[in-house]
């Protein structure tokens, strides 16, 4: 070691190398032999530069006591061994000490650890900002809000016995001196199809189990539901009860966090009645009836379900039975009724419940969003936290992986553009020599699926909207004339591609060449969920039912909003709140924790290499330490710099009269600092080493 080196918890070698920017020699092997080595030894975390890798142990380690929060508050991001507070902690002091706006992205497959990791960011910054009862109660309903959105809002899958199933962005917000102030929620798309049903191994939202496991008799009679997952049909039966899931305290933590939150008594039992209404709904089978014209239209079979459905909610039996039998339509100022046959009716039922339940979820973030909003109008700063369904390949993937898929590939692509890209253009501006990385730009894939002319959201909503005989069908067809030159587009019709040299492509599917691996979507379904239509009857019936929340929830079933304009498709809702997200990222300073996978069996003490390695190549990580190395670890405009060390060279302290460059130079010099260690550019001083960093921080402390 040279004199101005420091041995310090980043370079021990017992537990590895914990930035991956000090990682000699740099392979792929050394990458993962790194990353397990450390993980042998229960260090999940490691660092590339600034980014935080994660890897989710799979049982709880004793590294986020309170003492650990001491330990990270207010030290230097490399000071300490690698962990997801020291990000916390930086990004905080940040926000706090130089006014700067942050996100923190958290990026990984779906059981990686996205959504503890954000939870372990918010109990940190929560730990560390402010005190006082009134700052006490912000903070207390700002973490409560997670509980009650998972039990609504999280599933058990195959993957993760807790997955999201929505996307969800934060936003705290603090004041001036970096007290909290509040927050506001952003959800993205539920997977409401979960709702109807689940695949093989998976379980419907976690409030259906919680309810029925957790609810005292006497509130069970009031839902007039039965102790038993076995009586209702949307609920799996084979995984009703999940191994170290317990439901039933469960359910008593949610309804402890609503009433933190601030739901008052009456609205928890307003929604846990629409939790119980879905479950009767599904309930409800049909039978084909034949008139005397001679057409079958659908008919109610048992009524039971039927009348507590609507008993729960006030709604009109007789008008809610109608509707599962006849269907309205109002064309040109005319009423037209079709009968439903019992398949209609069955679609009916299920678009009802998803409906029912999706919009109930909506309204929770609403209603957790009220309460959470900060009480004063003054400037804020915020700390915005992202947590999105991890990317997803299965088997057989629908609309709504496409939808996830999507939503990661732009992540991915904010961090290209935010981490390598920028990184390589800064220096450019800044006048520093540099050498150019190669890296997987995904901007192509993006524009696959988003361009407004020919992308694949843009080619369904044109199907959807186009009158006539439309079908999953004819929009795998027009898939087929547009995107089939694209490179990372493959369909049974287009074998011209690039990336794709798997021929066996079956019927129906489409293929595309995600970032993350190519995932081949089933094309039945796209069309129906994209256009998410509600029969007008079932509206109706619901706007009228003597129950505020529910009569909240189906604004359009208003009688006199005939001839709405048509709800925006899903896909292209989506696709706008991405965008918005992604420019609202794009005013923070992002900080990044990269999540990954050890192993598919949700086992403790697993390390499998293949699955890590294809995690690490996905997400870019070792074109991300290039650039890392091949660049500066650290950087600084020369005044804040300047200002910050200039106690360490006479003559530079007490004041330094001349430009804060030559300053900085003079300091740098005296120090006898490797000129090789930094590069001066136009405005800011580089440095090539986290340790240098390091050094002068602990010469500052001396
Ligand atoms: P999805 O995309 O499906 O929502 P996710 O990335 O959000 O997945 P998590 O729900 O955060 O995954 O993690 C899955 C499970 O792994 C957790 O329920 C928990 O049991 C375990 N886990 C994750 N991170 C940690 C950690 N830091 N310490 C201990 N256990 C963890
Ligand atoms: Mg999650």
């Amino acid at each position: 070691m040279t004199k101005m080196e420091v041995k310090t918890s980043l370079l021990d070698d017992m537990i590895g190398v914990g930035d991956m920017v000090l990682l000699e020699p740099l392979t792929e092997d050394s990458f993962i032999q790194n990353l397990k080595n450390r993980f042998d030894r229960d260090e999940i975390y490691t660092y590339i530069g600034s980014v935080v890798i994660s890897i989710n142990p799979y049982r709880s380690l004793p590294i986020y006591t309170a003492d650990k929060v001491e330990e990270y508050r207010n030290r230097n991001f490399y000071e300490l061994s690698p962990h997801v507070y020291a990000l916390a902690d930086e990004a905080y002091r940040s926000l706090r000490d130089q006014d700067r706006d942050q996100c923190i992205l958290i990026t990984g497959e779906s059981g990686a650890g996205k959504t503890e990791a954000s939870k372990l960011v918010m109990s940190y910054v929560a730990a560390v900002c402010g005190k006082g009862a009134e700052v006490n109660k912000v903070k207390e309903q700002l973490l409560q809000s997670n509980p009650v959105l998972e039990a609504f809002g999280n599933a058990k899958t195959v993957r993760n016995d807790n997955s999201s199933r929505f996307g969800k962005y934060m936003d705290i917000e603090f004041d001036f001196k970096g007290d909290p102030l509040g927050g506001v929620i952003s959800n993205y798309l539920l997977e409401k199809s979960r709702v109807v049903r689940q695949p093989r191994g998976e379980r419907n939202f976690h409030i259906f189990y919680q309810l029925l496991s957790g609810a005292s008799d006497d509130l069970l009679k009031k839902l007039m539901l039965e102790r038993n997952f076995f009586k209702y049909n949307y609920l799996s039966l084979d995984c009703a009860v999940v191994n170290g899931l317990d439901d039933a305290a469960n359910f008593r933590s949610v309804r402890n966090a609503m009433q933190i939150v601030g739901f008052m008594e009456s609205e928890v039992h307003s929604v846990l009645e629409l939790v119980a209404a879905v479950l009767k709904l599904g309930n409800i089978e049909f039978k084909s009836e034949s008139r005397v014209d001679g057409f079958d239209e659908s008919r109610v079979k048992d009524k039971n379900d039927l009348k507590e459905m609507c008993e729960l909610l006030g709604i009109d039996q007789l008008i809610l039975e109608r509707a599962f039998s006849v269907r309205t339509v109002e064309a040109k100022q005319e009423k037209v009724s079709t009968t439903l046959n019992v398949a209609q009716a069955y679609y009916a039922r299920d678009a009802l419940a998803k409906n029912l339940y999706s919009r109930l979820f909506s309204w929770l973030v609403t209603r957790v969003n009220e309460s959470i909003k900060a009480q004063t109008k003054a400037q804020k700063k915020v700390m915005g936290v992202l947590d999105i369904y991890g990317f997803e390949i299965f088997e057989d993937n629908s609309f709504e992986q496409f939808i996830i898929n999507y939503c990661n590939e732009k992540l991915q692509q904010i961090f290209i553009e935010l981490t390598l890209r920028e990184e390589q253009e800064e220096y450019v501006r800044e006048g520093i020599e540099w050498t150019n990385i190669e890296y997987f730009n995904n901007a192509m894939i993006c524009d696959l699926i988003e361009n407004n002319k020919n992308g694949i959201l843009a080619m369904l909503d044109e199907e959807c909207l186009r009158p006539g005989n439309v079908s999953d069908e004819t929009f795998l067809d027009k898939l087929n004339t547009v995107c089939a030159k694209h490179q990372c587009f493959e369909s049974c019709h287009s074998k011209n591609s690039k990336f794709l040299t798997d021929r066996s492509l079956p019927r129906n599917c489409f293929r595309i060449q995600h970032y993350a691996g190519k995932v081949l979507y089933r094309v039945e379904g796209f069309v129906d969920k994209n256009n998410n239509l509600l029969y007008r009857d079932l509206s109706q019936a619901m706007y009228k039912a003597n129950h505020s929340l529910i009569k909240l929830l189906f604004p359009e079933g208003e009688p006199s909003k005939v001839n709405l304009k048509r709800p925006p498709t899903v896909g292209s809702q989506f696709k706008a709140s991405v965008g918005t997200l992604m420019r609202n990222l794009q005013t923070k300073n992002p900080n990044y924790i990269r999540c990954i996978k050890p192993n598919d069996k949700k086992a403790a003490r697993l390390f499998t290499e293949m699955l890590v390695c294809h995690q690490v190549r996905y997400l870019g990580l070792m074109e991300n330490v290039r650039v890392r190395r091949a660049g500066y670890a650290f950087r600084q405009p020369y005044e804040p710099c300047l200002e910050r060390y200039k106690m360490l060279c006479k003559q530079t302290w007490p004041q330094w009269r001349g430009p804060a460059r030559e300053g900085v130079e003079v300091l740098l010099t005296s120090l006898q600092i490797p000129k090789e260690e930094f590069s001066y550019g136009h405005t800011k001083i580089f440095i090539r080493n986290p340790r240098t960093l390091f050094t002068l921080e602990l010469k500052r402390k001396q």
